[in-house]
């Protein structure tokens, strides 16, 4: 159908939907998220790119002379270099709200298991013992969650902090008023949201606006008693610093799911004490997982018949991608 089309795809993206594009007659080709020289080898020839995980740079696409689509996966697309994508005329794509529900449901999976010690006290119990100690934990209701960036998965979050009975305050400069009252957050400044919350939770995406957001400053704004969850991005948060807030009982704990590194290299904050933190995890539900396949997947093939796809992310100067009609 689309003729002779190769797209490269890379372990991470759970290609379970390949047949999606096979059937159409293309090619694709899975290969280790790493660009080293086979794998640019293979670009040569490539149509299309669903990157996953793997950093797609300018060096990346410069030696990419039949590319016409770079389909992330999920919501970000840090991963890839837009200038370059957007000079060269290749479309990028992401998948808006594809595990917002995953998301927001494990930040509250982690600010459960750090309120209610369940991983320490499972661990305990798989070595035989029966430990109750004096301090069980707390409860939500009444407790404040603060909210920085609402969009699809902060709304969500603030939407389950209110099943719980919290009171919800959020920060985000970018949506109307409206959007605040349909989520069910209070209007704050980012200070307010930041010094009043018992449990900050960031729902931003990482741009130079953001990243580092929370640092020595802000830090020492919150809450002894207060508890930090990052499922946006790392980066966001100064793991250097956040680590030493955690050794000075500046905050009580964190739960962490993204890492400036992945895998982190120094582990520091992953094996933290008062840390509980998972594998760039949050968003993959089963669920989750089948819409990031295809979406991607009919991005592509959007692409390769020569039409524009949803979610367009860049601005690229002379679109490749009419040239393939
Ligand atoms: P979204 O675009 O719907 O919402 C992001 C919100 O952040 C927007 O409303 C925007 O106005 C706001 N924002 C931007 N800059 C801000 C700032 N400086 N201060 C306050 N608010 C600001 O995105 P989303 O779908 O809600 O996803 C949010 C982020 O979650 C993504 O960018 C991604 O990095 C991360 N994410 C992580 C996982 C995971 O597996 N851990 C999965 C999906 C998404």
């Amino acid at each position: 159908m689309f003729g002779k089309k190769t797209v490269i795809a890379t372990n991470s993206w759970f290609g379970n939907q390949i047949t999606l594009l096979e059937e159409r007659g293309v090619e694709v080709r899975l290969l280790p998220d790493r660009a080293d020289e086979s794998f640019l080898e293979e670009m040569k020839t490539a149509h299309a790119l669903i990157p996953g995980l793997l950093s797609v740079s300018r060096a990346v696409l410069e030696n990419s002379p039949h590319l016409v689509i770079v389909a992330a996966h999920g919501v970000g697309y840090n991963n890839v270099d837009i200038p370059a994508a957007d000079e060269l005329g290749i479309v990028v794509t992401n998948i808006p709200g594809v595990n917002s529900d995953a998301v927001a449901e494990f930040s509250f999976g982690l600010i459960l298991a750090l309120i209610r010690h369940i991983p320490s006290f499972s661990e305990e119990m798989r070595k035989g013992g029966w430990r109750r100690p004096e301090f069980w934990g707390m409860e939500l209701r009444g407790k404040t969650l603060s909210i920085i960036g609402l969009g699809r998965i902060g709304s969500r979050v603030s939407k389950l902090g209110n099943a719980f009975g919290m009171k919800v305050l959020a920060c985000d400069p970018y949506i109307p008023e409206q959007g605040f009252r349909i989520a069910g957050a209070q209007p704050v400044s980012r200070d307010e949201a930041i010094s009043q919350a018992d449990f900050l939770t960031l729902h931003v995406p990482l741009t130079e606006e953001t990243r580092n957001m929370i640092g020595t400053r802000e830090l020492a704004m919150m809450k002894k008693t207060a508890l930090l969850i990052n499922t946006a991005r790392g980066g966001i948060v100064n793991e250097i610093l956040l680590v030493k807030a955690l050794d000075q009982g500046m905050i009580a704990g964190a739960g962490i799911d993204v890492f400036e590194e992945e895998p982190p290299q120094d582990r520091r904050l992953a094996s933290h004490p008062q840390v509980i933190s998972s594998p760039h995890i949050a968003g993959l539900s089963n669920e989750a997982r089948y819409r990031m396949s295809r979406g991607a997947a009919e991005r592509v093939a959007y692409a390769l018949k020569g039409e524009m796809p949803p979610d367009v992310v860049n601005h690229p100067q002379n679109p490749r991608y009419p040239r393939m009609a």
